[in-house]
């Protein structure tokens, strides 16, 4: 074969290629498109937000501000003692003590607020709302943002529950057996030594609620909302309270949130480099795809890569366009999220770099 039939071969398949990578981003474009000609309110958020995009969606159709009505929809999920990723109930930090994180941005003025390491205050996002209208600031953190709370009137409670505090000891008892902590003595009859008996190791977990919302109007607003890595470093601070990471809006372009390793999102400017890679003219699905490919070919320590050098960790991106597209997206397959349009709620799958085995 000459040089100039194999450069000529290499051409093509190059051209093929990126034909095909065009073809690829034309359909999830399109399929984003026709997503434009929707019924307005459009809410997205996690998956663990359906309840929240459709309690967002009936205040928007009410009339209620955007950033109202994301804030109402999370504050379900930051009040539910199920949900072990977001507020009352959520798994705590290292010491058992539940740690919060949130922020908010609101997009017709462009102001933002948040809290981070937040104990004992129940709805963190609505701390968010009031550093943002009550304070010349964007970011409080820690005790003074506990004082800031209370002196708004918000109530302390204890926000770890029994459940939660359950597989925080169970996760204490699992974790090393190089330390003094032990897992209950065996039942009679079980034979096997009692570090076998334990339950078996509990992982760090991540989870969180982000929600984005367009009016009819055009106005965007955002609210991401956390207990955070759970059995963190007290004073662990995620993606989610920094805005720009874990959530960002710029009202003449769209809104970005994450979900999971906040610290692989910090490192990347997640929300914000999606909005931009919107600006930029990408469909929402694509945005959230570049920003994930970014993440995975900048992850290059041993520890965090499988035996193919894929990032053993999660990320989600969720993004909505002032046109009124919308997607997510995911570093590994089986990630789902939640939308309100057309005046209807649903869960869809996040289109993925990685297929799970
Ligand atoms: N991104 C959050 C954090 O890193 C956790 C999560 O979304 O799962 O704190």
């Amino acid at each position: 074969m000459s040089e100039g039939v194999t450069r000529r071969g290499f051409l093509g398949t190059a051209a093929a290629a990126a034909a095909t990578a065009n073809i690829r981003a034309n359909l999830a474009a399109a399929a984003d498109g026709m997503r434009s000609h929707t019924v307005r309110p459009i809410v997205i958020s996690s998956a663990n937000g359906l309840e929240t995009v459709t309690e967002a969606a009936r205040k928007i159709r009410d009339g209620g501000d955007t950033l109202d009505a994301v804030i109402a929809g999370v504050n379900i999920v930051e009040a539910d003692p199920n949900d072990h990723s977001v507020g009352y109930g959520g798994l705590p930090n290292e010491d058992g003590v539940v740690e919060l994180d949130a922020s908010v941005m609101h997009g017709p003025t462009h102001n933002c607020g948040s809290v981070a390491a937040l104990r004992n205050i129940m709805h963190p996002s609505r701390v968010a709302k009031l550093v943002m209208e009550r304070t010349d600031h964007v970011m409080i953190v820690g005790q003074g943002a506990l004082r800031f709370a209370k002196a708004h009137g918000l109530r302390e409670k204890d926000l770890l529950t029994d459940d939660a505090r359950r597989i925080w000891m169970k996760w204490k008892e699992s974790h090393s057996d190089r330390d003094d902590w032990l897992a209950p003595q065996k039942p009679p009859g079980d034979t096997r030594k009692r570090s076998d008996a334990a339950a078996t190791k509990t992982e760090f977990t991540y989870g969180t609620i982000h929600c984005s919302a367009l009016s009819a109007a055009g106005d965007l607003s955002a609210v991401t909302t956390t207990s955070g890595l759970s059995y963190k470093i007290p004073g662990r601070v995620g993606d989610s309270p920094i805005i720009g990471a874990g959530m960002y809006v710029d009202n003449e372009i769209g809104a970005a949130g994450s979900t999971g390793r906040g610290e692989a999102v910090i490192k990347h400017c997640g929300a914000f480099a999606v909005v931009e890679l919107m600006r930029g003219g990408l469909s929402p699905t694509d945005a959230c795809l570049t920003l994930l490919k970014r993440i995975a070919n900048h992850t290059t320590d041993p520890r965090l890569l499988d035996d193919r050098r894929r990032p053993r960790f999660d990320v989600k991106m969720y993004a909505l366009n002032k046109s009124g597209e919308f997607g997510a997206a995911s570093i590994w397959s089986g990630g789902r999220f939640a939308v309100h349009v057309n005046g209807e709620s649903r869960v869809e799958s996040c289109s993925y770099l990685f297929k799970r085995d």
